[in-house]
């Protein structure tokens, strides 16, 4: 699943790509992905004539403005966008075409079906679902320390549960809850409230430099998105937690552990991340090793679902 590093990586490439374009036509080839309206000839009539000003992002949701109207796109497990010249041979996996007036379309293909689409008048998006409940935003402005304790509050729930909900902040998901987590030398479970000021703020300052990082990394693949290449995101070769179970904490040197918590794959160095009582026992050094050998949970894994992007074409 995309994380916001991913989303936030094709946002800049859509930004680069669809700005300024007007739409001629809509054709809706798979009318689940449609949520609002969920009517195809609705849908499309709303978009028509339409000129793309600016494509945002809130969280792992895109926000694509036009004038007067907004896309709100979720990408989920494997929704794509990429750009074509009409007439090229369309993917079995197309769902949604925005035709241009200058002979070039966005296609959106997901071969998983869960991907969706709301259309609202502009600033209306923020008051209804999917984007109403979201909570802070951990590369904007009001992420301050001071936001993030406010937002942890006294809550006794465990702190990676915490972090993975959207609610409380947006956009971290499995890979870099781990990242920040073992960066700011937090164990997974410790409880939110057993957290100090410090504790907090040193998790603030992991949860930024670990997505900008990400960020800039999947920024450096803009131009193997254009160009078709389908992979993106070189951050997985820079992870230090996730997916690294039985190899070296660069920091100690003993072996990464891999737990559950709440029921997520879980990875940590419980040297630089002191459990408290009670945490959850790694898996044997044998199963972790093969966990490791075949890939489970790890890169091999990671690198496939990173491929958000695999049928972009050049303009
Ligand atoms: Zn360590």
């Amino acid at each position: 699943m995309p994380e916001l590093p991913e989303v936030e990586t094709v946002r800049r490439t859509l930004q680069e790509l669809i700005v300024g374009k007007t739409i001629s036509e809509v054709t809706v080839r798979l009318p689940r992905i449609l949520q609002r309206p969920d009517d195809p000839p609705a849908f499309a009539a709303m978009l028509e004539g339409r000129t793309f000003t600016s494509v945002e992002r809130r969280g792992k949701f895109l926000r694509l403005v036009m004038d007067g109207l907004v896309l709100v796109s979720h990408l989920r497990m494997e929704g794509r966008y990429g750009l074509h010249r009409e007439g090229e041979p369309l993917d079995k996996h197309t769902h949604v075409i925005f035709r241009f007036t200058d002979g070039t379309e966005l296609r959106y293909t997901d071969v998983r079906q869960f991907g969706t689409m709301h259309l609202f008048a502009p600033g209306e998006e923020f008051a209804a679902p999917p984007l109403k409940k979201l909570g802070l935003e951990p590369l904007g402005e009001g992420f301050t320390p001071e936001a993030f304790r406010q937002a942890l509050g006294k809550r006794t729930t465990k702190i990676k549960p915490l972090l993975l909900n959207q609610e409380i902040i947006v956009g971290l998901g499995n890979i870099y809850v781990d990242e920040a987590l073992y960066a700011a030398g937090i164990h997974p479970e410790r409880s939110a409230d057993a957290l100090s000021r410090a504790d907090k703020d040193r998790l603030h300052a992991a949860i930024v430099a670990t997505l900008a990082s990400a960020v800039d990394a999947g920024g450096s693949s803009i131009k193997s998105y254009v160009n078709g290449q389908g992979e993106m995101g070189m951050f997985q070769h820079r992870l230090k937690a996730y997916g690294r179970t039985g190899e070296p904490c660069e920091q100690c040197g003993q072996p990464i552990v891999k737990t559950v918590v709440g029921g997520r794959g879980t990875h940590a160095c419980l040297r630089c991340q002191k459990p408290p009582r009670g945490a959850s026992q790694p898996a044997s050094s044998a199963s972790a090793a093969a966990s490791k050998r075949y890939g489970q949970g790890g890169r091999g894994k990671n690198a496939v679902k990173r491929r958000l992007d695999g049928d972009a074409s050049a303009e």
